[in-house]
């Protein structure tokens, strides 16, 4: 058997057509501000995906560069200018922060209604209340690629690796607000190849190349691969990313997997466009 493979892009596009369309219909474009501090790469390439895929659908992006010496309090001013700004609809953070900082109190310190990352606990605790909120990006692309399966997930055994904040908790409680049972397995769990190979739909946020191999997979299920991770090229050669599920012995078992890259990913920042639409449409009392 060979798993379908669900693509994250045909859906981001599907998305971003929609967000466009509401976006024209605004008397004046979103505004999302990205804080980046110091010049950590990988926070300098997402912020460039964000600036791009903002572009696409007319959201104005503005990134602020912050110095990687500042202080708590100096960023907490800097986000308290932006929470202050009558222009700004979204604030974004842009992880990780220089060493040193305090992360959770400057995702804290943004304005609830800004906070289009979905990091504010305010957020968080909207989410576990099964209420509306600016929910967790990468949490929401996951949960949308399983919905995009059309599989039943009221009763549903839902496997969750991982127990972020930002990524495996927010999923879980969303999928247990869809009516799915839903188990978390972390880094203490005993057995966990136990567990997921008891998942009809297995959601994993590791961190680890490749750990979930394809034995571990219950036959048709649905995996969502949330991992990236750099695998260097050996003598000189370019490097590659991989996701946390070993995709070609998973492909072999599921019943649907998202591929690494391509899966998650182009959807994780698409989430970050919506939510910035929505907070704008909030904020003007437009919705
Ligand atoms: P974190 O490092 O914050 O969390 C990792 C989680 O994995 C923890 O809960 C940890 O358990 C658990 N874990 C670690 N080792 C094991 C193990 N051996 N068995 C079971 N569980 C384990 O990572 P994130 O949630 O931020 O990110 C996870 C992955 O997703 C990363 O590869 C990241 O790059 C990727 N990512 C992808 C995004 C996208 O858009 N596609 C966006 C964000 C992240 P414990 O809590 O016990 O320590």
């Amino acid at each position: 058997m060979t798993a379908t493979i669900l693509e994250g892009k045909p859906i981001a596009e599907q998305i971003r057509a929609e967000l466009s369309a509401q976006i024209d219909a605004m008397d004046r474009p979103p505004v999302l501000v990205a804080l980046i501090c110091g010049d950590d790469a990988g926070a300098r390439s997402y912020a460039r995906m964000q600036a791009k895929a903002a572009a696409q659908v007319g959201i104005e992006y503005d990134l602020r560069e912050l110095p990687a010496e500042i202080a708590d309090e100096a960023l907490h001013e800097e986000i308290g200018k932006l929470n202050e700004d009558p222009l700004v609809d979204g604030i974004i953070l842009q992880s990780p922060l220089p060493k040193g900082l305090d992360e959770p109190a400057a995702q804290a310190a943004i304005d609830p209604d800004k906070d289009v990352d979905g990091v504010h606990p305010l957020n968080l605790g909207l989410v576990a209340a099964d209420r509306e909120a600016l929910a967790p990006c990468t949490a929401q692309s996951a949960v949308r690629l399983i919905e995009e399966t059309g599989v039943e997930l009221r009763g549903a055994e839902v496997v969750v690796v991982g127990r972020s904040v930002i990524v495996g908790k927010p999923a879980a409680l969303m999928l247990l607000d869809r009516g799915a049972t839903v188990t978390v397995c972390r880094s203490t769990t005993r057995d966990l190849a136990a567990h997921t190979s008891q998942a009809e739909v297995l959601v994993v946020a590791i961190g680890r190349a490749e750990m979930i191999r394809g034995e571990m997979i219950k036959p048709g299920a649905v995996v969502i691969d949330v991992g990236i991770n750099y695998v260097p090229g050996e003598g000189g050669a370019k490097g590659h990313y991989v996701g946390d599920v070993a995709f070609d012995e998973a492909v072999e078992v599921a019943g649907t997997i998202t591929p690494v890259p391509g899966g998650v990913g182009p959807l994780t920042v698409t989430m970050l466009l919506k939510n910035t639409v929505e907070a704008a449409r909030r904020r003007r009392g437009t919705r």
